[in-house]
């Protein structure tokens, strides 16, 4: 069968055939990407963009916290973006992030500033740019509280930039949509902040490792939290908490954690989640909403 590299623009950075991403998820488990393309710097990733076909399928992945990528894997080329991406700059308040940053790297350059208002970004394991699209939060905060605005490059390599105001946060979404590849950010940390940004950080990741499985194949929060409720008190109550599927299982510590147990295929993992989604809709008339994205054929 052709390659299909010889169809795509050449690049600078990696391009690479059937690369499989299962072990860098954070489920351990999970297809390959056709092609993985991972940009050596922004004019590579924009010269790549401009010049791929316009039936091209592109999906932009992050750390893979919060992504089940199915058996089959996904179809097209895949961009996770490189080392150039991992800058952070700071001036007065002001961050200046590349979006493959990590958000405990992030938190961790806004407390070695003594800049206030990032620390609840220490345990989440995301990158910028995947926690922008989800607008990932915890402990009552979220990334739309501390972000400015960020820089993105549509599929056809156009670069554009976004205020925080167009940028329609919600719970656990954004609009930055599919179409877009979000590349860099700016936030704005709290000077002279009344509290000791480190001792927050160490309160707060102790609070979570006693509340959740950290060292399991997870990727965190299962399902949404419907409206006025809590996911994990509609899966407890559904009597779900340690129900298994193939080698994926229901955490003990955390009910709204799926964990890659033994072995866990994609699909057990997804099957496991749709029999809780069941259970719980039989309960309590709730219909979860999945959180985890699901990537890829079946
Ligand atoms: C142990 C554990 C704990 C967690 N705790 C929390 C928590 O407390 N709060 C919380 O909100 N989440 C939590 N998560 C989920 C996850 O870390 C977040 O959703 C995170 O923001 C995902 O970032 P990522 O880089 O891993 O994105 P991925 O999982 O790689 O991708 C997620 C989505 O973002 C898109 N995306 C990724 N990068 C970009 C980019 N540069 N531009 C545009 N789109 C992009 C992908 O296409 C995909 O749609 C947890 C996960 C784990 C494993």
């Amino acid at each position: 069968m052709a390659s299909m590299l010889a169809n795509l623009p050449s690049v600078r950075g990696l391009l690479q055939e059937k690369v499989s991403l299962g072990r860098r998820c954070w489920f351990g488990s999970g297809g390959p990407a056709e092609v993985l393309f991972i940009p050596e710097d922004m004019d590579d990733l924009v010269g790549f963009l401009r010049n791929v076909r316009d039936d091209a399928k592109i999906t932009v992945l992050g750390a893979m916290s919060n992504v089940l990528i199915r058996s089959n894997g996904i179809r097209g080329v895949v961009i996770i973006l490189g080392d150039w991406f991992k800058k952070i700059f700071i001036e007065n308040d002001i961050l200046e992030v590349g979006a493959a940053v990590h958000c405990g790297e992030l938190s961790a350059a806004a407390m070695d500033r003594e800049l206030g208002g990032l620390e609840f970004l220490a345990g989440i394991p995301g990158t910028v740019g995947g926690a922008i699209k989800m607008n990932a939060g915890c402990h009552g905060l979220e990334i739309a509280n501390a972000l400015m605005e960020c820089e993105a490059v549509t599929l056809t390599g156009q670069v554009k930039w976004f205020k925080i105001s167009e940028m329609g946060f919600g719970y656990r979404t954004s609009k930055i949509s599919d179409e877009l590849i979000v590349t860099r950010a700016w936030f704005r940390g709290i000077p002279n902040a009344d509290y000791s940004i480190s001792k927050r950080v160490k309160e707060l990741s102790s609070k979570r490792s006693s509340d959740q499985p950290t060292n399991a194949k997870t990727c965190g929060s299962t399902f949404k939290n419907p409206e006025g409720k809590k996911a994990w008190e509609l899966i407890e109550a559904a009597g779900c908490r340690g129900m298994r599927f193939g080698g994926a299982a229901i955490s003990d510590k955390h009910c709204n954690f799926i964990v890659n147990e033994n072995n866990a295929t994609p699909e057990d993992i997804e099957t496991l989640g749709e029999k809780v989604i069941e259970k719980v809709l039989e309960n309590s008339g709730v219909r979860l909403e999945w959180e985890v994205i699901r990537l890829g054929d079946r």
